[in-house]
């Protein structure tokens, strides 16, 4: 009896330690399978060790491990168009995405995506855009776009957007929106709201003004049950144990799903 007891913890320990290790790319590659859509979001990959952001060595493992898992990098109309059932998408479709358009996206993403064939999308400030010295200019957005790259809204100057009056919600929104198409000369559909932060008032406003969808930092991956307008992402960060906590935060919904874990 106490034998058999035994055996049973074992093996339960064996399962959760089996568990624990099976981060491998089999794991990985089926966790953003299926009409499950991964949404990274960055900020800046430079080897500076603030927690913003990712040294180069460890983006560069990161997108070589998105590659080599068979991952296909699509877009926020793709993914737009995909949650509609307009298109199908790829079995394992990830969107890249960049928060701010600090000027280490052109420096030292963008050679490293393009290294491994990948799209990614930027979020920026245009108020900021060929202003500060942090930031892109103009040019180099241009030059990313037509190499991958698609450019849409992070509001004109970075507020905290349920701070505001409607006046000025409104502005934020317009005008970036209308600056970026200016320069850019395409529609701007999408946005990401500052700092993660948004309520339905605010999703309300950014729809009446033609976008179609907006990210949040909301901890999560995006399927047929997500909101357009707050649409999860999962932040990466860096970190003591940069890889393996990209690695964990990748499976992070599976193990909610398994819990019965559901969207709204
Ligand atoms: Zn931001």
């Amino acid at each position: 009896m106490i034998k058999k007891f035994f055996l049973i913890v074992l093996v339960v320990i064996g399962l959760g330690f089996y568990r624990s290790q099976a981060q491998n790319l089999d794991e990985i590659s089926e966790i953003v399978e299926g009409s499950k859509i991964l949404v990274l979001n960055y900020h800046q990959v430079t080897d500076s060790h603030t927690s913003l952001a990712i040294p180069l060595k460890d983006f560069d493992a990161q997108m070589k491990f998105l590659s080599d898992s068979g991952c296909i990098t699509i877009t926020p109309d793709e993914l737009y168009a995909g949650l509609r059932g307009e298109v199908e998408l790829p079995p394992k479709p990830v969107l890249i995405t960049f928060d701010d358009g600090y000027t280490d996206n052109y420096t030292n993403a963008f050679p490293i995506l393009k290294k491994y064939g990948l799209r990614a999308t930027i979020f920026v400030i245009p108020s900021f855009t060929s202003v500060y010295p942090n930031y892109m200019t103009w040019e180099q957005l241009k030059e990313m776009e037509a190499n991958g790259i698609t450019i849409e809204s992070h509001t004109l100057t970075h507020p905290k957007l349920e701070e505001l009056p409607d006046d000025e919600i409104r502005n934020e929104l317009l005008n970036s929106k209308n600056l970026l198409e200016e320069q850019l000369g395409h529609p701007i559909e999408f946005l990401a709201y500052p700092t993660g932060t948004y309520n339905l008032h605010i999703a309300g406003i950014a729809q009446d003004l033609g976008y179609k969808g907006a990210f949040t930092i909301k901890y999560g991956v995006v399927d047929k049950g997500s909101n357009f307008f707050a649409l999860e992402r999962v932040p990466i960060f860096h970190t003591a144990t940069t890889m393996k906590d990209f690695y964990e935060r990748i499976a992070w919904r599976q193990s909610f799903e398994e819990f019965g874990w559901m969207k709204r």
